[in-house]
């Protein structure tokens, strides 16, 4: 029997190679830049290299295959990374490269759909059937199993949860152009924009720090305390509580994990308004929630779940398209 898997995370900043063995436990673990300059198989080759340098060529032989969750939007039918907003390199061509070069199963899948299936196989989902994991992070995405089926899409995207819309009216544009999103107020890359339009809608004026923000940097401003900055958190943490309510009422979990760089390390600031705010939007019975056990290497946990346990819908469309 194959005992090991290759795992992927392709992010827009770096790419994470990890060998992994099937009960989970990720053995050795690589991190390069993500190239932002070259072709449609410039990824590809870069992963291809990667994957060299963590195992050694002729232990190929117990590799059972390579799982993959990547930054979208995915055509999984095709096993390509299509017009993504977020990467220098806007379409790249990943499934059939690395599985002519290696000759051993490739699964592609968008990065959080790919980590609730590792929520599952190795985290805190083993004993649910409904499972969702939120991640707000520079985005904020989802992935979501409803009844021990992982929900794919008809590309593969589905349950882009970031792109709720949490105010109709809103004048505030998210990344992909259109208005409302709950990602467009509260993901990390986001979180300043938002802080402007508070600023604006309220008139508040003379607060001196808020030029030139990152999320990183008004987080230090509400651990110290900061009057204005704790107003704002306030009411980041409603419009967390209302997206993680909306998403609860739509799939009806009974487990509900949060990570993402955002989350984790704002964990104690973040955590307890949200379940305070929750019950103002919730329909459905509140499930548990928690801090994903898994931390920052869910979607490696994710990709070595694809390969030993491969969802059985994933499986059929690539036997559809790849044979
Ligand atoms: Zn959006």
């Amino acid at each position: 029997m194959k005992k090991f898997g290759i795992a992927v995370d392709i992010g827009a900043t770096n790419i994470r190679v990890a060998l992994g063995d099937r009960k989970g436990t990720l053995i050795k673990k690589i991190k390069r830049k993500t190239a932002q300059k070259g072709n449609e198989l410039t990824l590809a080759n870069q992963i291809i290299d990667m994957i060299l340098e963590l195992i050694n060529e002729n232990n190929l032989k117990d590799i059972k295959g390579i799982g993959i969750g990547s930054i979208g939007p995915l055509d999984i039918k095709k096993g390509w990374i299509v017009n993504t907003p977020n990467l220098g390199i806007k379409n790249s061509n990943i499934v059939k490269p690395l599985r002519n070069f290696f000759n051993i199963p490739v699964y592609l899948l968008n990065d959080c759909v790919a980590a609730v299936w590792g929520e599952k196989h190795f985290g805190a989902g083993r004993k649910y059937k409904n499972i969702v994991y939120i991640t707000i992070s520079t985005g904020i995405g989802g992935g979501v199993i409803v009844d021990d089926h992982l929900l794919l899409g008809k590309d593969g995207n589905a349950h882009e949860v970031g792109h709720i819309v949490i105010d109709y009216k809103s004048k505030l544009r998210c990344g992909c152009g259109r208005i409302g999103h709950w990602e467009g107020y509260a993901s990390g890359i986001n979180i300043p924009n938002f802080i402007m339009y508070y600023l604006k809608k309220k008139k508040v004026k003379n607060i001196p720090w808020v030029k030139g923000l990152t999320s990183e940097e008004f987080f230090g401003l509400v651990k110290k305390g900061d009057k204005f900055a704790r107003e704002v958190l306030k009411e980041l943490s409603k419009i967390y509580a209302a997206g993680i309510a909306s998403v609860i009422n739509v799939y009806d979990p009974e487990l509900l994990t949060l990570g993402g760089s955002v989350f984790l390390n704002n964990y104690e600031l973040l955590f307890p308004p949200i379940k305070r705010y929750l019950r103002l939007y919730l329909l459905n019975r509140k499930p548990r929630i928690i801090k994903t056990p898994l931390g920052g290497d869910i979607v490696l946990y994710g990709g070595l779940a694809l390969v030993f346990s491969p969802p059985p819908g994933l499986a059929r469309i690539y036997s559809e398209n790849y044979n």
